[in-house]
């Protein structure tokens, strides 16, 4: 239902986290050990934490009291079977294997279905998500729409799939050369950009002609459910929770992190329909995770899944949560800082190019943006661009993306209305002095998802 009320939160505060406020000094010593990497950062020096929204969910009273009915055997918990309920209920997935996270199902899923020189067509890439199907002998072929590398563009579906793309793809290597097309709900990489449920079906039917599954990465499906309830005409009366069902329902096979969506610290899955998929995900998953019944969760982490999979699909808590971040997308805009539009659903994204125009992308602009955000006030962000999109595996070179961003990522139900302002105020003393900053180089270069470890020290001219 279109919510006309404010987006003040469901909920009221039960119990506080003190965090620490920093002086400058510190924060130049802090950002300096840490290699100009906000995630080398001790969490103890950060004041606001915008850094990810995996993980970094409040639970509610809820979850905490479901935590107390954890059934720790090592088969069979009943907390298992309910989450498999849950996940059946809500999301339509006949089977369901726990992992840890969401990275050991794409692990999973990417070893059982890709083969050595197949090609896996997705709406943008993931980092995890292509690293898995390259690992698997894959090439990830990014088949979203155009306006989805275009900043500027208020496409308000940015997620969408090109089915041009798609179809030129099938002619060009075959369809029997492509194991599955992968479609994430809310693309992260794109900004937070929900697909439409017409384009989904559009896909359904393209893939139905050619016997391609479609892979779900479900992470943020509920925060695209509540965006095509907004957006989408034709949905504008339905619930959250029936247009996750219907999404799901359009899709084979699924991998889901439960740290964003469905409100916990830790988890994630992989859920099918097909059962020789699922016989295969439950060999696998015994090697690297644990019993098919766990996968890698305890009882107790599984029981508040399924608590947070039925919490994130009321239309109250979207309205919330999505509320929040376009109301800090809109104080930058206030400010005229340049971010990607439209506002997504789990952050705000900085258009680093814009923000810093004087440095060239390999002079990292993201990278030293997010530096400069911390050094100002003590919020924690992230890099975006060439330093999370890596080499490219044959030619060694850095992949030069479209996007060069800073995400500014904000956690459920953890941050008030006046940490944004503060976050707000933060980036745009940034800005006012944005023609006295300099860029980054590499001093350290992990092999694999570099930016998580990788150091950095200023260019000095
Ligand atoms: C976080 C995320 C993953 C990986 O999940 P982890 O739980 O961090 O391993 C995959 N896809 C998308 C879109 C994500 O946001």
């Amino acid at each position: 239902m279109p919510n006309k009320r404010s987006w003040a939160e469901p909920w009221k505060i039960k119990m506080v986290e003190p965090i620490k406020m920093t002086t400058k000094e510190e924060r130049l010593t802090a950002i300096k050990e840490a290699g100009y990497n906000t995630f080398l950062l001790k969490s103890e020096d950060v004041y606001i934490d915008l850094l990810t929204d995996s993980g970094t969910n409040a639970m509610s009273d809820r979850q905490w009291a479901g935590l107390m009915l954890g059934d720790e055997a090592y088969a069979g918990s009943r907390n298992f079977y309910h989450l498999a309920e849950t996940v059946m209920e809500y999301y339509t997935y006949k089977n369901l294997v726990p992992t840890h996270q969401g990275r050991a199902a794409e692990h999973i899923l990417s070893t059982i279905m890709i083969k050595d020189g197949d090609f896996v067509p997705g709406n943008m890439y993931f980092t995890t998500t292509r690293l898995h199907q390259e690992l698997a002998g894959g090439t990830f072929v990014d088949v979203i729409v155009d306006e989805a590398h275009d900043t500027e563009s208020e496409h308000p579906f940015k997620g969408n799939v090109d089915l041009i793309k798609m179809q030129n793809l099938i002619d060009e290597v075959g369809a029997d050369k492509i194991p599955y097309v992968c479609i994430a709900t809310s693309v992260n990489m794109a900004g937070g950009q929900p697909i439409a449920l017409q384009n989904l079906k559009d896909l359904r039917a393209l893939c139905d002609s050619y016997d391609i599954p479609i892979v779900h990465d479900m992470t943020r499906v509920a925060e695209n459910a509540y965006f095509i309830q907004q957006r989408e005409e034709e949905y504008r009366n339905k619930t959250v929770r029936e247009i996750v069902h219907e999404i799901c329902s359009l899709t084979d096979h699924a991998t889901m992190s439960s740290k964003k969506d469905a409100l916990v610290n830790i988890g994630g899955f992989l859920a099918t329909n097909d059962e020789d998929v699922f016989m295969k995900a439950k060999n696998m998953v015994v090697m690297y995770e644990g019993l098919h019944t766990y996968g890698g969760m305890s009882g107790r982490d599984m029981e508040a899944v399924a608590i947070g999979i039925k919490e994130s699909v009321s239309d109250n808590h979207m309205a919330s949560r999505v509320g929040q971040v376009q109301y800090l997308g809109n104080k930058l805009i206030e400010y005229g800082i340049p971010i990607v539009m439209p506002i997504g659903s789990h952050g705000v994204f900085l258009d680093a190019k814009k923000f810093l125009p004087h440095l060239s992308q390999d002079m990292l602009p993201s990278q030293t943006l997010a530096s400069e955000i911390y050094i100002e006030n003590g919020v924690r962000t992230m890099e975006r661009g060439v330093v999370s999109a890596g080499r490219n595996k044959e030619t060694g070179e850095h992949y030069f993306p479209k996007l060069e961003l800073v995400r500014i990522t904000i956690p459920r139900r953890v941050y008030t209305q006046a940490h944004m302002d503060v976050v707000a105020e933060s980036i745009a003393a940034v800005y006012e002095r944005r023609n006295e900053i300099k860029g980054l180089k590499f001093v350290y270069e992990p092999e694999y998802l570099r930016f998580f470890q990788a150091r950095f020290s200023p260019i000095t001219n």
